[in-house]
């Protein structure tokens, strides 16, 4: 099978495109910024949901499920809320359809919503209704809800995984007796966020805070994971936001206090999407196609039979059939791919593109000599085991892949934080390297929007460990507090 991927340094993102479709995640469909999400990329991103949801979970988080629609009143009550949602909302206005004389189907005028109906693009004002009736007094607090879900924003630039205009997601929503309390939610989730984005997708990322600019319409503050993929450009990854007391108000949701006072809720939400495949992608694979961390790999190992003949394939089975029901008992998914349709040289070449962290291929000689060959895809080195050792090999090399992904991103990461102090450099930097550009800024939103309008470089986020040090704003000369992150961004 011949993969003919476009080159990164061809066209990085066409081969993001072409490499989405070819390794089988996902497809454009018939709907306008709407992708079929396909079973080998719908087990990665159930891959994410399970590990994201123990995570939840030991933080005391439960499951709910809330509605897909929202009437038009809720919307409208938080004004900035609305304001930053209102240009991407899809709306239900009718409920039934008609055959036309010609015989057509057409909407009915006669059935139209007496009021309209939003499709949910995130859920904080339908839920926080609803948390009306729940709350009365501290003793209901705090409520810590997921919702797994689908929402709608209508996005007119879209790119598989990156930016649909409807995606998978969760959404935590949280309600606290106090604004400390929820500060602290707020920030444990993007801990979380962190947590998972490196030790399980070995994708390094930046803890922040955005600017008023950037922050979530109807949030205090945003919290965020920023992640840099492989062509310097920046991709936001996870954000959590303090929501102060701006929907309790909007909904009137209101408590006894422990000192028997009314008072309003404290809130949070918090969200990760199906971008974060597009942010595997975009992190690790290579010319070839995939490259998979082992935490995420639906077939970690794969082995492939190398035969002529029946006789031979069956001696060489029952040797793979005995590896393979040891590393099942040790919780490795391995695949043993004995199809007689395709030769081994197509099946390389598919795993390859899959991003499979482990090949294992087993012929006459292997058989004869009680060895296995194991190909490595972060890599592409190969190494000869002896049977006796190769599950011990195995489980150690998808330990070190999972390492080894990890420490290669995050030298690429760091070695694309770039200083700067001249607006020269700073514009040099995002032409001729990328990355992120950590910048004086005068902190003011006019500023940001001018650099953003000069350069398509936006403030990504204060990093939470940045060195509180005085500058002057790299665009105005103005005094700044410290650096911030610029990047280009997806
Ligand atoms: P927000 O509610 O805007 O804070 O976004 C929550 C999460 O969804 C963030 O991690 C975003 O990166 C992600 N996200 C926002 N818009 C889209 C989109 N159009 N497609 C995929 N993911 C998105």
């Amino acid at each position: 099978m011949s993969k003919n991927l476009t080159t990164r340094a061809e066209d990085y993102s066409k081969w993001y495109n072409e490499l989405v479709v070819k390794a089988d995640l996902a497809e454009n469909s018939g709907v306008r910024g709407c992708m079929v999400i396909k079973p080998y990329g719908y087990a990665i991103w159930e891959k994410m949901q399970a590990e994201l949801d123990k995570k939840f979970k030991e933080t005391g988080h439960q499951n709910a499920y809330f509605p897909l629609f929202i009437p038009k009143s809720y919307f409208s009550k938080e004004a900035s809320h609305v304001d930053g949602f209102a240009k991407e909302c899809a709306v239900v206005t009718h409920y039934r359809l008609k055959t036309a004389e010609d015989g057509s189907i057409e909407v009915d005028p006669e059935a139209k919503l007496e009021e309209e109906l939003i499709v949910r693009p995130t859920s904080e004002t339908i839920i926080w209704d609803t948390y009306r009736k729940w709350i009365q007094s501290y003793r209901d607090l705090p409520i810590l809800v997921n919702q797994w879900a689908n929402v709608v924003r209508w996005e007119m630039r879209t790119r598989l995984f990156l930016r649909t205009a409807e995606f998978l997601w969760q959404e935590g929503h949280t309600a606290h007796a106090t604004q400390q309390e929820a500060i602290a939610e707020a920030e444990q989730m993007m801990n979380v966020y962190a947590d998972f984005a490196e030790n399980f997708m070995a994708i390094p990322v930046v803890k922040g805070v955005k600017t008023a600019n950037e922050r979530f319409a109807g949030a205090l503050e945003t919290y965020c994971i920023e992640a840099l993929m492989q062509d310097g450009k920046a991709l936001q990854a996870g954000t959590s936001h303090f929501l102060g007391q701006n929907f309790a108000k909007a909904f009137d949701v209101k408590f006894t206090n422990q000192e028997g006072k009314q008072d309003y809720v404290w809130a949070t939400s918090w969200g990760v999407s199906t971008r974060l495949m597009g942010a595997l992608v975009m992190t690790h694979s290579d010319d070839n196609g995939l490259v998979l961390p082992p935490n995420l790999a639906p077939i970690q190992v794969v082995i492939v039979p190398i035969y002529k003949g029946d006789d031979q394939l069956a001696a060489i089975s029952e040797e793979v059939n005995k590896l393979v029901a040891k590393l099942r008992k040790l919780n490795i998914s391995v695949k043993y791919d004995d199809r007689t349709t395709q030769k081994p040289g197509w099946k390389f070449n598919e795993y390859e593109l899959k991003g499979v962290p482990l090949r294992v291929a087993i012929g006459p000689n292997d058989l004869a000599n009680g060895t296995f060959e194991v190909a490595r895809r972060d890599t592409l080195t190969k190494e000869v085991v002896a049977a006796a050792d190769v599950v011990t090999y195995l489980q150690d090399k998808l330990d070190e892949i999972q390492a080894n992904l990890f420490n290669k991103a995050l030298d690429y990461r760091n070695s694309h934080i770039t200083e700067v102090n001249t607006f020269e450099e700073f514009k040099d930097v995002l032409d001729n390297k990328g990355g992120f550009v950590a910048a004086h800024w005068d902190g003011t939103p006019e500023t940001e929007e001018k650099i953003k309008e000069l350069t398509k470089a936006t403030i990504r986020c204060i990093a939470l460990d940045r060195v509180e040090e005085l500058g002057t704003c790299v665009l105005t000369g103005a005094p700044s507090a410290g650096r911030v992150l610029f990047a280009r961004a997806y």
